[in-house]
Parts: C-alpha cells; structure tokens; sequence
C-alpha cells in the first residue's frame, strides 16, 4: 500500500510538472485527485486495509493529497503566468511602427490668392466689404451707369431669377451699397463670386471670382490709383514688377484702363506665360465716373474716387501656372496638393 501510494504521488508530481497548459492542468487534478481518482480510490479501498493500520495510510494519504494540490496550485500559478506574459507579448503596441499616413487638407488656390489681396489691401488701410450675390439690376447696372442696351445686361449672358433679379455679374454693385449712407473718405475691397451664362472652358466658367476696390476722397486722382495698383503689384507678384495702363471703356470709370503688370516670369522680355508679351493683363480700373458717384449719394464737385475689379481665377492661373479654369472646380486632390 505504501508502494503504491509512493507511486501515485510521484506520477502526480511528473503530470503536474508535464502539464503545459492551465487545461491539461486540470486534467491531471481530475485523474489523481477527482471522485474517481487515482488517491481517492485508496481512499474507497481502505475497507480492505487491517483496522489498526486505517489511521496511518489514512494519514499518508492526506500527506500525499496535500503534496499534490500544493504542487497543483504551483503550476496552476506559473501556467497563469506565463499565458499573462504571452498575451502582454502578443497584444503589445509597436510604437516604433510608422502610424497611418493623416491627410491634412490645405487652402484651395482661389482662397490662397483671395487671402494674399486681401493682406495686401488691408495692409494698405482698405477695408472689408460686402454685398449680395443675388442682386437687383438697380445695383448691378443703373446705378453704375451701364446704359440699358448694354451688353452685359442682354438675358443670355445673365442669370435672370426674374426681370429686375440676378446673380451679380460683376462685384461692382458693392461699390454702391459702400457709398450709399456713408461720407467718404471710403477705402474698401470686396472679394466675391459672380455670375455669368458662360459655357464653361479652360478660360470661362458660369461662376468665377472678382476682387473690387474703391477709394473715395476728397481730391484722389488717377496718380493714386496708379501707385495703389503699383504697391499691390510689387507685393503681389514681386519688387520688380512694373505696371502698365491701357486706356479703355467701362461705363462706371471715366476715364478707365486695362492694366496690365510686367511678366514675373521673363521680367518683360517675352516667354510662354506672357506669349511673348512680356505684359500679362489682371484688372480693370478707371476713376469713377460722376453718375456712380451721385447714384451712391456722394457729390461728384466734392469728392473724386477711383476703382477696380481683377479676376482672381486669372491672378491664381498665372501665379500657379494653371492653364484650364476648369480644374479649380473638380475638387481633385492630385490637382490641389501641389498649391
Ligand atoms: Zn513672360
């Protein structure tokens, strides 16, 4: 008996020692240990064992009993363990391990050069203005002196909601609501979509951007436009740029002129940008003409202003080398991340 006991405990202690994972553990419990287990079964045979002898297996078999669950709930402890330090290993976090590539979105061209103007006339001491962009033709046309056969005002190169609303084609009509119920002096751009029944192609769209300005005062001449246009010139494109005015005919100026700034690229000997020009054209400006001023409630004797109107989609196409005004609107960002 005592042989045999020897032997059951030192199987137990080898399966405990074998066992490598906390089931197979538990295993090893059920056979020396469980209802039918190994030691419990000399337990059921004690009938078979002299009276007097009862009390010592009796006490051996506690012995062994208590040797074996110390050893169980030793190994039980290391198994538990190292499947805590396997799990740690595996679910670790590789810090080390470059994180997934975040898009950071940037200004669309139009915004970024809208931006650039707006710093450079505020620097100047304009201010901000603005106005609708669903306007009256009071607004759009009368009250800047545009005749009522003018073509601008023909319903085929306007969005007409009904005969006297439109979408403004032009920013000018903010020139109006700037002076109405103001006394000058008045220094103010505004920046703005406007709208026309273009087709769109690499250099028209139905919906672009204008830049106005307008200064009023009391003796401003056309020798502050010219150096108004010629600082913003210098600060937009560069120290060297020079600026030229061709006279032409807008109906809220008198007397007006294209004006055109040397080009950045070739400095005025001609290339591609300019096509050989050596001049690249960027706004419209004149003096305002005395029926603008008396529209806007300002007397034409007192004060003199002037006023002009770029095209933003033109400044950031030739800034950035874009040659299709269409590409500013398919929001494509291979298109978009170079600027
Ligand atoms: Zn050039």
């Amino acid at each position: 008996m005592k042989e045999q006991l020897e032997q059951i405990k030192g199987s137990a202690l080898a399966a405990i020692a074998g066992a490598e994972t906390e089931q197979a553990l538990e295993e090893v419990r059920v056979r020396f240990l469980g209802k039918k287990g190994e030691l419990t079964a000399i337990l059921r045979g004690m009938g078979a064992v002299a009276p007097e002898d009862r009390p010592k297996i009796g006490a051996m078999v506690n012995t062994i009993r208590a040797e074996i669950e110390e050893s169980l709930s030793a190994r039980f402890g290391d198994l538990k363990a190292q499947s805590m330090e396997r799990k740690l290993r595996e679910e670790r976090i590789d810090v080390t391990m470059p994180a997934p590539e975040k898009k950071v979105g940037k200004l669309h061209p139009i915004t970024q050069t809208s931006n650039r103007m707006v710093e450079i006339f505020t620097g100047m001491g304009f201010e901000i203005a603005e106005g609708p962009e669903v306007e009256s033709t009071y607004f759009n046309f009368d009250a800047l002196n545009a005749p009522a056969d003018h073509p601008s005002r023909d319903d085929t190169d306007t969005f007409y909601f009904s005969e006297n609303v439109l979408l403004r084609t032009q920013t000018s009509p903010v020139q109006i609501r700037s002076m109405e119920g103001k006394i000058p002096p008045i220094r103010m751009i505004s920046p703005g979509r406007v709208y026309r029944s273009d087709v769109a192609d690499a250099t028209h769209s139905p919906m672009f951007h204008q830049c106005e300005g307008l200064v009023i005062d009391k003796g401003i001449t056309m020798g502050d436009l010219k150096g108004t246009l010629a600082t913003f010139a210098k600060a937009m494109f560069g120290e060297r740029t020079r600026i030229r005015f061709r006279p032409h005919n807008f109906p809220f100026t008198e007397p007006s002129a294209e004006v055109d700034v040397s080009c950045f690229v070739c400095g005025g000997k001609g290339c591609r940008l300019c096509k050989g020009e050596g001049w690249i054209e960027i706004l419209g400006a004149g003096m305002v003409h005395p029926n603008v001023l008396r529209a806007g409630g300002i007397d034409p004797d007192v004060y003199s202003g002037f006023a002009f109107g770029m095209g933003i989609e033109r400044v950031a196409m030739t800034m950035f080398g874009i040659n299709d005004l269409r590409l500013m609107c398919e929001n494509d960002a291979r298109f978009l991340e170079q600027f």
